[in-house]
């Protein structure tokens, strides 16, 4: 211990906090990553994004044809056993798939700035997690 005070004595304050920064350092990293699970934070990740996703999906895409005639596409697929309908784009499942498609293909034919607003904002998460693109206009 003796020994040990006179060999700190010849450094500054700011020397003496630097040195057990960076020796505690690893200590701490080492602490962080040693509960860390990746798999599961990739899980919960994925889990967040697709939540988000499902929140602005407007769950119909704007089809403009060769002729110039625009409709909305619905993009709940059901199969003919189930009711439940899923969306192709974000997963969202509908207990009705059916009703759903005409819900949203009739809603949207009457309020297109409704949609407009929807697709922009799935766009901009869906160019954030590198998904398809939907058409807006
Ligand atoms: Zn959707």
């Amino acid at each position: 211990m003796e020994q040990i005070v006179p060999l700190f004595l010849k450094y500054e304050w700011w020397q003496i906090v630097a040195i057990f920064l960076a020796l505690s350092a690893p200590v701490a990293v080492y602490c962080i990553f040693k509960n860390f699970n990746l798999t599961e934070w990739r899980k919960a990740r994925d889990e967040r994004h697709r939540e988000r996703m499902q929140s602005c999906c407007p769950h119909a895409e704007r089809v403009l044809q060769e002729n110039g005639v625009v409709y909305f596409k619905p993009l709940i697929n059901s199969s003919v056993k189930t009711r439940e309908g899923v969306c192709s784009e974000c997963g969202k499942s509908f207990l009705h798939g059916r009703t759903a498609v005409l819900d949203t293909a009739v809603h949207y034919e009457m309020h297109i700035e409704t949609y407009q607003e929807r697709a922009k904002e799935y766009n901009t998460l869906a160019k954030k997690y590198g998904k398809r693109l939907l058409n807006v206009k």
